[in-house]
């Protein structure tokens, strides 16, 4: 189907002083099928978030592109930049961080709605609408933010999130900060707003485990790059990327019958600020190569649908 949103060779970099540039993203490549979840996973610090941020302008990138729905997002300006604002929502990890403490659930749900100049009623309809959606009350319209579990707090930032009939989400670690418990509430109430919406995810997580059941895709994110991205099925099938294979040696196995050894990667991340030369995961990799230090792996798919940025495929 369709893609609703294309990156192209996107870069975010931060001058962090002294000619020292943080390369937060740097040159990723893919795309977004319409209804489909990309799970996008990598370590923190990796640039997942600032990836997302990027995505939907709340920073501006360096260079290279966002399509979305064919059209240059960072170029959008005046009533199209408006709608892609309404059309692209984000969710975050700390629900608490992200709603305003001295306003009332229904003021932060409708904050969206406003520039529609709906009438009171009409607009205090429309959020007990959005509350009961997200398996809320409406009885809670009244109430604020710390009055709310964790939980209940998620749901009332995709309450909001929805407010604007949006097509595009992205969810910034939706779960991470939530009781385990918890987790498949929120992730099933995701997939069903999908299934009626039609809406279209990408879905951050750092960690593989949390992504499989959710995601159409997976994309796996190490220093800035994009190393591997493949379906679902696939990448946990048959992982190619040296960095993945390791993320997936380290989830257990329900199935005691199937072995896989875990690979225990050497040495810390590097600074973004300082990533290696050649490819940046050569200094952590079981399998580098001398072509390893000295050339940059092109991000090339090298199966249907199955895209890889290492030497040991090309
Ligand atoms: Fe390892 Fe080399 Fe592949 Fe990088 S390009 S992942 S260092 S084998
Ligand atoms: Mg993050």
């Amino acid at each position: 189907s369709e893609a609703m949103v294309e990156v192209k060779n996107l870069k975010k970099h931060f001058d962090i002083g002294n000619g020292v540039l943080l390369k937060a993203v740097d040159g990723v490549t893919f795309s977004i099928k319409r209804g489909e979840t990309l799970g996008l996973v990598g370590e923190s610090g990796c640039g997942k978030s600032t990836l997302g941020r990027t995505i939907i302008r709340l920073y501006e990138n360096t260079d290279g592109e966002v399509l979305f729905k064919g059209k240059n997002a960072h170029q959008l300006k005046g009533r199209d930049a408006a709608q892609f604002h309404r059309d692209v929502q984000m969710i975050f990890q700390d629900p608490q961080a992200s709603l305003n403490p001295r306003m009332t659930v229904m003021d932060i749900i409708a904050e969206g709605l406003d520039i529609h100049g709906l009438s009171k009623g009409a607009r205090a309809d429309r959020v007990k609408e959005l509350l009961e959606l997200v398996g809320l009350s409406k009885a809670h319209a009244s109430r604020f933010p710390h009055e709310f579990s964790g939980g209940q707090r998620q749901r009332i930032g995709i309450a909001r999130a929805l407010a604007v009939e949006p097509e595009f989400i992205i969810a910034d670690e939706p779960i991470s900060a939530l009781d385990v418990s918890i987790q498949a509430q929120v992730v099933n109430l995701l997939e069903d707003l999908q299934q009626d919406r039609g809406l279209t995810y990408l879905f951050i997580a750092h960690d593989l485990s949390m992504v499989k059941h959710i995601s159409t895709r997976i994309g796996v994110m190490y220093l800035g790059k994009m190393v591997e991205m493949a379906s679902s099925n696939e990448l946990y099938a048959e992982p190619l990327h040296p960095y993945t294979q390791a993320l997936l040696s380290s989830i257990p196995i329900p199935d005691p019958t199937v072995k896989r050894e875990r690979i225990i990667l050497q040495g810390d991340l590097p600074s973004p600020a300082n990533a290696p030369s050649g490819c940046v995961f050569r200094t952590r990799c079981p399998k580098a190569i001398p072509q390893c230090s000295a050339e940059v792996p092109e991000w090339k798919e090298v199966g249907s649908n199955h895209w890889v940025a290492c030497h040991l495929y090309q």
